[in-house]
């Protein structure tokens, strides 16, 4: 009798693939259940190997038990995508898989993989193409349905220029040649959009993958993309790897959008991950962005990928003004000044829309006492609560621990006790007092947790005439509020003064996107940022309104200090529940980076939430000047800290190509 011995991805935190034996060959991709120490768990079968001399003569090695499907779980090119991201991520791989495996297919012995059947033709539907394109779009559709191998076009549309209708006559020319696609969005919230989109555009299914679905009905686009019954997917990053059968394109709409990063557990990027699977697949990419992340605009000046523009705007109109107001000298009420709140009033007198933007969830940042200072925080993490009005409760925004407001202060038993600053809830209620007959529309994280709230808020918005909008970042992205004339951003200083990782490329984006919600159908847009640094060189810059000039300083400046996209980062995160553990860790991990050629370290720093959950959090920022250089040490790292008894006493994990430094 033939033995096989296999190396197999189990899904536990270890970098490793563990070796089993079976009777038949079984091909890579194959989901299979193993015994695991007590239990049985679901393995990936990741290469074939030759009989291993050590062990094997004490016959240590388990046998597979059972072989799970008759079908692969992952292809060629997806297959190579999840090593890739294991490796470049340094990730465990068992992890990896198990992120792209819809979770009914993570239990042993219950759902095979099979066709579900119901086949989907696809059909357009002349009567929903009520506009001529725009002589931009006719171009940009022309040159993007040319490309027909690995050849990544940024998409640059400014905001109204029409780049949905692009995608879908992409789409079309996919469908015609009997192939499917993928379309990536970067937040749950701008699914049904894009989605009612792509319903009235086709007849046949088009499928929906994110994860506020139901697992079943996950698995059943998963199964029904996989055997060629649908060809289109519309999803959030957890659908980068969706097993389409002949994919032909992906689009990643909203490429510059920080929610295309995963930062918990396995902390990957969807954006690049799809950038990789579609050079494995050998198929065009098309990344859309009003305001395009730097990196993309490094890899346009680098001819890596091709530039498509949309200037000019569906309804020919200019885009708003943007003004900053310095509120220096002036008093705020709910975050705004005076001028504010007469510009909102002149604008709903019209019968028109406001849309206030302010980046603070709840009523107000600091619950303090006037007696000894005092400040409350929460006990387990170092951030200050904030006090949530519509649930009467001081809240941790780390870790959502909600504490009761207290009517003395703990540390003087002061009476003096008051609420600081302004977050959406306490905005709404100084608007609802302020223009009484007005709807005062608030959307944010807790205004949008249940399923369907969003797009009754949104169809709410659209039904109303004169309105006030305020909300946070989720305001931003993506969606058309065509009666708004008036944009406000109260808190825009944040962006100037943090020292987040590229606070300014996020702040530039966000002033671009938050103006491009207003006025789709009004000459009169103008959007307010009312600033203490009114003389501030970057503010102003963005202030033009002329994004890729001010991305391309950015550029330019990042170049000449060899910050990212010009070098590569890692944060190699630490927690603990003393300082001292995570400290001694992190100084021996930079004595042995010292001698390293073509890197760099700095730390151990505090995170800026240098206390979550109980644990001390620190950092080591890891620079190098080539990927390759980073990917080494990294892999040098993860075996040397295998064998430090330091590193039992931390949580430590690799944030590669991080967003923040929370
Ligand atoms: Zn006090
Ligand atoms: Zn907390």
């Amino acid at each position: 009798m033939n033995i096989f011995y296999y190396d197999i991805a189990v899904s536990i935190p270890l970098r490793q693939c563990f070796t089993y034996k079976f009777d038949t060959k079984i091909k890579k991709g194959t989901r299979v259940a193993v015994p695991f120490g007590k239990r049985v768990l679901v393995g990936v079968i990741v290469r074939n190997i030759q009989k291993p001399d050590a062990l094997d003569s004490k016959s240590t090695i388990k046998s597979i038990l059972n072989i799970q499907d008759s079908e692969t779980v992952f292809e060629k090119p997806l297959f190579d995508s999840i090593i890739w991201a294991s490796e470049y991520y340094q990730h465990p791989i068992g992890e990896v898989f198990n992120t792209f495996i819809p979770t009914e297919l993570r239990k042993v012995d219950k759902k095979t993989i099979k066709p579900i059947g119901g086949h989907s033709e696809y059909t357009v539907k002349e009567s929903d193409k009520k506009f001529e394109l725009t002589l931009d779009q006719e171009s940009a559709v022309k040159k993007l349905s040319k490309v027909k191998t690995f050849s990544p076009s940024l998409l640059y549309g400014v905001t109204g220029s029409g780049k949905t209708e692009v995608y879908l006559r992409l789409a079309e020319q996919c469908l015609k040649e009997d192939k499917s696609l993928l379309i990536l969005v970067p937040e749950i919230n701008l699914t049904p959009q894009l989605f009612s989109r792509f319903e009235d555009r086709f007849n046949g299914d088009i499928g929906l993958y994110h994860s506020r679905q139901t697992s079943v009905r996950r698995l059943k686009t998963w199964l029904k993309a996989k055997f060629g019954e649908i060809r289109i997917v519309i999803g959030t990053r957890s659908s980068v790897l969706m097993p389409l059968k002949n994919i032909g394109l992906i689009i990643i709409d909203e490429e510059h959008d920080q929610s295309f990063r995963q930062s918990e557990g396995f902390k990957f990027s969807a954006r690049d991950l799809a950038i990789k699977r579609s050079q494995l697949e050998n198929i065009p990419i098309v990344l859309g962005s009003a305001t395009p992340s730097l990196q993309t605009l490094k890899l346009v000046r680098e001819k890596k990928f091709t530039q498509v523009d949309i200037l000019s705007r569906v309804d020919g109109r200019k885009p708003p003004k943007l003004i900053t107001l310095d509120i220096n000298n002036s008093p705020l009420t709910g975050g705004m000044a005076l001028e504010t709140i007469d510009a909102i009033e002149a604008t709903i007198k019209k019968g028109n829309q406001v849309l206030v933007f302010i980046n603070r969830r709840g009523f107000a940042p600091l619950f303090e006492c006037g007696g000894c200072g005092w400040i409350a925080d929460c006990h387990a993490c170092d951030t200050n609560l904030v006090f949530h009005q519509s649930r009467d409760r001081l809240i941790c925004h780390r870790c959502e621990s909600a504490y009761k407001v207290t009517s003395n202060c703990p540390k003087c038993s002061s009476r003096d006790l008051h609420m600081h600053g302004a977050g959406t809830e306490r905005v709404e209620e100084v608007l609802e007092n302020t223009f009484i007959d007005t709807p005062v529309i608030r959307v944010d994280q807790d205004s949008t947790k249940k399923v369907g709230a969003m797009e009754a808020i949104v169809e709410k918005i659209h039904s109303s005439d004169s309105a006030i909008l305020v909300g946070t970042q989720m305001l931003a992205k993506g969606h058309d509020f065509p009666k708004v004339t008036l944009s406000v951003i109260l808190n825009a200083d944040n962006g100037l003064v943090s020292p987040e990782i590229n606070a300014l490329e996020k702040l530039s984006q966000l002033l671009i996107q938050v103006s491009g919600r207003a006025g789709r159908n009004n000459n009169l847009a103008k959007v307010i940022i009312q600033t203490r640094y009114p003389d501030d060189i970057n503010l102003n810059e963005i202030k033009s309104g002329d994004y890729l000039s001010f991305a391309s300083q950015s550029l330019d400046k990042n170049f000449k200090m060899n910050h990212p996209p010009f070098s590569s980062i890692c944060l190699l995160r630490c927690s603990s529940p003393t300082q001292k553990s995570n400290s001694v860790f992190l100084e021996k991990t930079i004595k042995i980076l010292s001698n390293k050629p073509g890197v760099s370290a700095i730390g151990p720093l505090p995170s800026l939430i240098s206390k979550s959950k109980g644990n001390y959090r620190h950092h080591v920022y890891i620079q190098a000047t080539k990927k390759t250089f980073l990917n080494k040490v990294l892999k040098f790292l993860v075996i040397e800290f295998d064998k430090w008894p330091e590193s039992k006493k931390v949580k430590w994990s690799f944030d590669i190509d991080p967003v923040d430094i929370n």
